[in-house]
């Protein structure tokens, strides 16, 4: 089952970082959080929701993929 905002709500995830709202983003290529502007990335349908994982918006990749 593809990641959509209903399973955000549904499940009520937060950011593990600062516990704050997260958003599905629009390509659906990860999930944003709205306080921290951490963005996790989703893995086979499955959003990784682990801080280490998390790349922050605006800043450059530490890692080539
Ligand atoms: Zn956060």
């Amino acid at each position: 089952m593809p990641i959509t905002a209903e399973f955000i709500e549904t499940f009520r995830v937060v950011c593990p970082a600062c516990k704050g709202k997260v958003e599905l983003k629009g390509d659906a290529s990860g999930i944003k959080c709205t306080q921290c502007r951490r963005i996790y990335p989703i893995r086979n349908d499955i959003p990784v929701l682990i801080v280490e994982e998390a790349t922050v918006e605006g800043e450059k990749p530490g890692k080539t993929d």
